[in-house]
């Protein structure tokens, strides 16, 4: 039987099926550990993201998600060793422009920081913005470093991009982010960004949301896959992998409803690459990534 390991940088399913009290092994989001049972091997990152109502007391209310997280990962982790579990939190604002509070979130066991969402916040400039790392926000990605927790700069401005870029002294990501190139979007990196990434031996994880793919009203697997093509002939095949953005987007491809159609692209790009290709993209740079960086 063919094996297929699945690796994903992000989804937002923990936000997503807090408020219905629901659970991680069968829910009735994209992503859960039935679903991803069909896979050999799972790597999932989970972000924490906070909706608008959560922002008045985001440190108190991020711990509240990672509580919830925590719960639900103990009652079921025993059972499916073949899958590990990773904590983000998207959104450097949870932070309350406290240091210390960073090095609470990665004792409760986030290894990984999108430093912003799409607008500026205490430690940089979002998408939406030009500026860039603020003075706190040095002071985060240094520490961050130091701690050996994943920045991550997707969402991030241009400007925020290229001072982490010179700033931080390990590999940086892009979680769920795709190609300018291809497709014209704030969210979306440029040839030199993605150049950069490379140079640093990071990752870009690729992001299903269809207005990151293609500007049409029907996008399909073909139109996912032109950013891979992408990437294979900018940067070769060790720094692609997924960002899939589960349940935090309303939008994906013909033919994915949740984490289970994946096996779908698995078998697509089998087809127009070989195997070993596609064992990296879905799971082994995630996987070679992560040991590199001590975090597995
Ligand atoms: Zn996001």
């Amino acid at each position: 039987m063919i094996v297929i390991n699945f690796g994903d940088l992000h989804c937002d399913t923990i936000t997503k099926i807090f408020e219905s009290e629901s659970n991680i092994y069968e829910n009735f989001a994209q992503v859960d550990i039935k679903k991803l049972s069909i896979y050999d091997e799972v790597i999932q990152f989970f972000a924490i993201w906070l909706k608008q109502k959560y922002l008045d007391h985001p440190f108190e209310n991020t711990k509240m998600f990672i509580k919830y997280y925590d719960e639900q990962i103990k009652i079921y982790k025993e059972y499916f060793p073949q899958m590990k579990f990773f904590l983000a939190i998207e959104g450097g604002e949870a932070l309350e422009n406290n240091l210390a509070n960073l090095e609470k979130f990665y004792q409760m066991g986030a290894v990984l920081l999108t430093l912003t969402w799409n607008n500026e916040n205490d430690l940089a400039g979002g998408a939406n913005s030009s500026c860039g790392l603020k003075k706190f926000g040095f002071e985060v990605v240094e520490h961050m470093n130091q701690l050996n927790m994943i920045v991550d700069v997707s969402h991030a401005s241009k400007k925020t991009f290229w001072d982490v870029y010179k700033f931080s002294s390990k590999p940086f990501i892009a979680s769920h982010s795709n190609c300018q190139k291809i497709c014209e979007h704030v969210r979306n990196l440029d040839d030199d960004q993605i150049l950069a990434i490379k140079e640093g031996n990071g990752l870009i994880g690729l992001n299903l949301y269809t207005p990151f793919i293609k500007k049409a009203s029907s996008i399909n697997l073909h139109d996912l896959n032109e950013h891979v093509e992408h990437l294979l002939n900018l940067i070769g095949s060790d720094n692609i992998c997924w960002g899939c953005d589960f349940d935090g987007a309303d939008d994906y491809p013909l033919g994915i409803k949740n984490v289970v159609d994946m096996k779908k692209v698995y078998n697509l790009f089998e087809k127009l690459y070989d195997k070993d290709i596609t064992d990296k993209i879905f799971y082994g740079n995630l996987k070679k990534f992560l040991c590199r960086n001590q975090i597995l």
